[in-house]
């Protein structure tokens, strides 16, 4: 008999059924069982689930447990609602989600450094106006993260001929990107930065880390694009700012609350671009074979993949 594998499931029924669809045509070896599926017996001999939005409630029933595998990359909500996990949470870290979001990165810069935010309010206005054109090398971006995300956007933006720069915890060196670490490194990459590119993983230093001490770093000029976590940004400064005209725009994909409220005052704020959670979806498909490949490697080999460090919160 194939060995099982628990599939606790969060999502709504049909993207639940097309997760079980595509895990199981990638773990073909393994019997992948949605959590309301299984027998006790089943529960207990689990060492390994694949997670999606899990109920906490549910994972506490497969007390066997060594590791768990994230279908998703940010696993903030796991780490807060499994505090005392005796077991190891994987990660999603997909090439292909960084492909995805290092695309989003680029096109979301040139809407910015294109000024396509502005050219839409003068379109409104029937006002033609030019106006005077930078070039790419003359625009410097500023990733905040520089991990599985922000290492392969910041290589498109500069395969694009843009300045790129880059902010992490520990010392880095990319190719032609200028980085910073530590908080003095922040302070001295928002100075310079024209946009600031958000992909840092939502943990407690990071929350609330671009402040209004941060913020009024950044020259009027400046725009952000936040594509990590809603939480890291004070969106209530970022909005009196952009209103006084102390910034020039912001894309923001991710929010506290989501689906963002439709009263939300940020829907209605000319300066800003809301995205509704897009700029790097999961790939159904390139994520099921990472799991499978994870899962294989386990059960022939012993081997763990790489996994959250709960200290650190990533
Ligand atoms: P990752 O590989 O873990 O990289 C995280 C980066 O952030 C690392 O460079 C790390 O520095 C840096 N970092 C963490 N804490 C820091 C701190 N306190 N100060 C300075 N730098 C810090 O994560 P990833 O795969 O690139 O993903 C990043 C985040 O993107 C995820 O956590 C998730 O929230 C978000 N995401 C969003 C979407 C979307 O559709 N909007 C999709 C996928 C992921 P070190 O390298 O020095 O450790």
């Amino acid at each position: 008999m194939k060995k099982i594998i628990p599939f606790v499931s969060g999502c709504d029924e049909d993207a639940t059924k097309l997760w079980l669809e595509h895990l199981q045509e990638q773990i073909s070896e393994y019997q992948v069982i949605l959590f309301e599926n299984l027998t006790q017996e089943e529960k207990l001999s689990a060492n390994i689930a694949i997670v999606a939005n899990p109920n906490p409630k549910d994972i506490a029933q497969l007390k066997n447990l060594k590791w768990i595998q994230s279908l998703w990359a940010g696993v903030e909500k796991l780490l807060q609602e499994l505090p005392q996990a005796c077991f190891k949470i994987v990660r999603m870290t997909d090439p292909q989600l960084a492909k995805t979001m290092a695309e989003s990165v680029l096109a979301w810069s040139l809407y910015i450094h294109k000024d396509m935010p502005l050219y839409l309010k003068q379109q409104k206005q029937r006002l033609w106006k030019q106006h005077v054109e930078v070039l790419p090398e003359e625009r410097n971006i500023l990733i905040l993260g520089l991990g599985k995300l922000g290492k392969k956007s910041a290589e498109k933006l500069k395969e694009n001929g843009f300045n790129v720069s880059g902010w992490a915890r520990s010392k880095k060196s990319i190719d032609r990107v200028n980085t910073y670490y530590g908080n003095e490194g922040l302070n001295e990459a928002l100075i310079k930065a024209d946009i600031v590119v958000c992909l840092l993983p939502l943990t407690n230093e990071t929350r609330n880390l671009l402040n209004k001490e941060k913020l009024d770093l950044l020259h009027k000029k400046a725009s952000i694009i936040n594509f990590a976590r809603g939480a890291i940004i004070d969106y209530k400064c970022l909005l009196e700012k952009l209103d006084k005209k102390e910034l020039s725009h912001a894309v923001l994909d991710v929010f506290d609350v989501e689906p963002l409220p439709s009263n939300s005052s940020l829907w209605e704020n000319e300066n800003i671009t809301i995205l509704p959670h897009i700029s790097a979806p999961t790939n159904m498909k390139s994520a099921s074979k990472i799991a499978s490949k994870n899962i294989c490697e386990y059960f022939e080999k012993g081997i763990i993949p790489d996994f959250v460090d709960t200290k650190k919160g990533y």
